[in-house]
């Protein structure tokens, strides 16, 4: 009985006798139960002493449930089933424990203990549904994260104190399932992140285990695969990086511009690539090797037929190597030129276990040779054949190799510069300069440049040949020098031709200057003629024309209305023939450049009134309205009166001679920025389209018809024209048939720097010679 004897024993049942919170006395039956010394439980807080008895679930001393089914752990750790009650005895408490019926779970559940005693296998039991670890094997304990692999650390313990991120894992949701459904659970190879070493993978059966109809404990048989997970993990992941480099290896091996394949001992076909599929036309992969000499001929280049077994593949199983041997394919009546390299591979104890052959298609290549080389022998045909001659040089300027036309030239050798010394030969420019070694085309092509038309005159044994020679320099793709061609030409008929035409040319064109010379004389001469008689008519005519004058003033008294009739004739006539000198006098000085100009500022817009006054009474003759219009009252600009004079009567004249009675002749003037215009309109006959392009031209058309401008028609406009340009102005014309003609005149909207002249318009007036010079322009005009 307890060391402290009084009435502790309570019918035999283990019990301990707590005061202030001390435990104060325990009974023998305690001690049996616990298996621990007295020493160890006396003297010790009772919360403490539940501690070490690793009481559970949620023991708490001060607050004990006597209904409540609690649980301990023997110092052998064995579990034991109890209920407690409470004795409160004055200052003591007296904690009774009652041990369970059937309590003892190695007895009960005698074949889990004996599990747990095999350590084949990790093996847990655990209360439910609290989760505390009840019993375990050294294997389980041994998957736990010290300290946990000692019975001492875990036993007692909850599951999620024991095992290393157990709430945060996935396998909890497993534990669970099991206890809801009371159904095994197996789990295969669940990934555990948590321990120190590292991810871990387990298999695991979660079985539940029933008492009295309720599920009390969960067995887990647990066994780690770690190490087969990654195993298995590191071989996929290596099986991938095969894969890959395999799928590397083909595609390679499929864009390889050669024709690859590779053959078995035993004839089958390992591997092919598309250029092979594509060489033997086989849409499928051709399996077997010694199918092939099926589908396939081979021949050598000179077309002799090959057996199967000499071809180089085939013979690369026997342990041979061939490089680049060109054979001759033969498929679908198709011929290919193929380089074959073939080789053996052999096993670790050297025996030819396959042969690898490499095929590059060279016909194309061949072909192109065989056509090449069927150029260069018609091209060689063509340069022997040639007339020219040609000639190849090297970077020394030494011929090496020049064609039959060449070598007829004698003098070859010598202008390629080599016997110059020794040679009584020399060599000018097509100017009869002498050519100096380095300036021969030879020399000129190895620096570099190109010869064009290159003409040289050789000059051997007193006779005198002419060549014409194109050459150029020959480049590598890296811009070395190969060679210097050069193409030459006897052209010395042809110069000598060239010398005679042009000597024809220079007498004829000697010929056509002295023809022109005595042509622009005689034109001077016929311009000064005409000036002459001009001026020489001229005299008579004005005399006469004062004489008529005198006449009907002095003598109009004794004159007959007959005479006087015939005088008015004369008078007329002498007009008409002056006007005729005056243009005729125009003409001249205009086609010799010489027309006069004397500028002086004048007011335009008086001026152009006074001569439109001038013709009133012609048109007024004719019943014709002829009316006068100005936008500015005055314009001061430089012209030529007497020049503007003629202009505008000439024009006007024209205008009432084709416009018929009742019809209107107005004249515009106006100011623009740069010019004066003035614009003649009449509403006459108009000018029909085809000819309207030459009116002012006519000049020219008529240069030989005299006649012709003796009566009157055809120079006026010509004139007007060379006038108003001499002023500097234009003159335009726009017509209609039946309807009427505007001539429009543009003249400089300037004065002139320096007026020195001292006449004014009314000066210009006062002799009447306006009305004299109306009177011959509209002498055509009958009043
Ligand atoms: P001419 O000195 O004979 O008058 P011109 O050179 O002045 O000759 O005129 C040439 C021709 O242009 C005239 O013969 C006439 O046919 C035509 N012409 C000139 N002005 C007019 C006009 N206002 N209306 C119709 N025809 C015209």
């Amino acid at each position: 009985m307890g060391g402290k004897g009084s009435g502790i024993s309570m019918d035999k049942i283990p019990c301990v006798l707590v005061k202030e919170d001390k435990v104060i006395e325990v009974n023998e039956e305690f001690i049996e139960m616990t298996e621990y010394n007295m020493d160890e439980i006396i003297g010790k807080n009772i919360e403490k002493v539940f501690s070490l008895l690793r009481g559970g679930p949620c023991i708490d001393a001060k607050n004990i449930d006597e209904k409540a089914d609690y649980f301990l752990f023997t110092k052998s750790l064995e579990v034991r089933y109890i209920n407690i009650e409470i004795v409160i005895e004055k200052e003591e408490i007296r904690y009774i424990i009652i041990e369970k019926q059937g309590s003892k779970f190695e007895i009960k559940h005698s074949y889990l203990s004996q599990l747990c005693k095999s350590n084949d296998i990790g093996v847990a039991v655990y209360s439910v549904p609290d989760m505390v670890l009840i019993k375990a094997n050294q294997k389980y304990l041994d998957f736990l994260e010290p300290p946990f692999n000692k019975s001492y650390y875990s036993i007692g313990r909850k599951i999620e104190k024991i095992i290393t991120n157990w709430k945060e894992s996935h396998v909890a949701e497993f534990w669970q399932q099991a206890i809801c459904t009371g159904e095994l659970v197996q789990i295969n190879e669940y990934e555990h992140i948590g321990y120190e070493r590292g991810i871990t993978y387990w298999n695991s059966i979660i079985t539940p285990v029933l008492e009295d109809g309720a599920i009390k404990y969960v067995v887990s048989n647990t066994s780690e695969v770690t190490e087969q997970v990654l195993n298995r993990k590191r071989i996929q992941e290596q099986m991938e990086v095969i894969n890959l480099q395999n799928r590397q290896m083909e595609a390679i091996f499929e864009s390889m511009p050669k024709g690859i394949f590779v053959n078995y001992k035993d004839a089958n076909i390992l591997l092919q690539n598309d250029v092979v599929r594509k060489i033997i036309h086989s849409p499928s992969k051709l399996r077997v090797f010694n199918d092939s000499h099926k589908y396939i001929k081979y021949f050598t280049m000179d077309g002799k037929s090959i057996d199967f077994e000499e071809t180089p593949s085939f013979r690369a199983l026997s342990g041979k190597k061939i490089k680049d041997e060109r054979i001759i394919v033969r498929c679908s009546n198709k011929d290919m030129v193929l380089d074959v390299s073939a080789s053996p591979i052999y096993d670790e104890e050297n025996n030819v276990l396959m042969s690898v052959a490499s095929a590059n298609d060279v016909t194309e290549l061949v072909n192109s040779q065989i056509e090449i080389k069927n150029q260069k022998e018609q091209l060689k045909a063509i340069i022997e054949n040639m007339s020219d001659g040609l000639v190849l040089i090297d970077k020394s300027g030494k011929l090496t190799m020049l064609n039959k036309s060449a070598e007829k030239y004698f003098y070859t050798m010598e202008i390629m510069g080599e016997d110059r010394d020794n040679s009584d030969i020399t060599y000018f420019d097509i100017s009869g300069n002498e050519l100096r070694k380095e300036e021969l085309p030879s020399k000129r092509i190895i620096k570099g440049q190109i010869v064009t038309e290159f003409r040289i005159l050789v000059k051997k044994h007193n006779s005198d040949i002419y060549i014409c020679i194109n050459g150029n320099p020959v480049y590598d793709d890296n811009g070395n020098f190969l060679f210097g061609i050069m193409c030459m030409k006897d052209i010395t008929e042809k110069v000598i031709q060239e010398k005679i035409i042009r000597l024809q040319q220079d007498s004829v064109l000697r010929a056509e200057r002295e023809k022109n010379e005595a042509l622009e004389k005689t034109i001077a001469m016929k311009d000064e003629f005409l000036s002459i008689i001009s001026h020489e008519f001229r005299t008579p005519l004005n005399v006469i024309n004062s004489a008529v004058q005198a006449m009907k003033f002095i003598c109009s008294d004794d004159l007959s209305d007959k005479a006087k009739k015939y005088l008015s004739m004369i008078k007329l006539n002498t007009y008409r023939q002056l006007r005729l000198v005056n243009n005729l006098l125009d003409v001249t000085l205009a086609s010799a450049g010489n027309i006069k100009i004397n500028k002086r500022n004048l007011d335009i817009v008086f001026l152009t009134e006074a001569i439109v006054d001038s013709v009133k009474t012609y048109a007024a003759h004719k019943d014709i309205t002829l009316t006068f219009i100005t936008l500015c009252k005055e314009k001061v600009i430089g012209i030529d009166d007497e020049k503007y004079e003629r202009i505008l009567l000439n024009i006007l004249s024209n205008a009432i001679k084709f416009t018929p009675a009742n019809k209107s002749i107005t004249v515009r003037l106006g100011v623009k920025i740069n010019n004066v215009y003035i614009e003649i309109e009449d509403k006459g006959i108009g000018i029909p389209s085809e000819k309207i392009d030459t009116i002012f031209e006519r000049f020219g058309q008529v240069d030989s018809s005299l006649s012709r401008q003796a009566e009157g028609t055809g120079i006026g406009l010509s004139i007007v024209k060379k006038f108003v340009e001499a002023l500097g102005g234009s003159i335009s014309v726009k017509s209609e048939i039946d309807r009427g003609s505007t001539f429009t005149i543009f003249f400089p909207n300037e004065e002139i720097a320096e007026d020195i002249s001292c006449k004014t318009i009314d000066d210009l007036l006062s002799d009447n010679k306006l009305v004299q010079i109306t009177k011959v322009e509209f002498s055509d005009i009958y009043l």
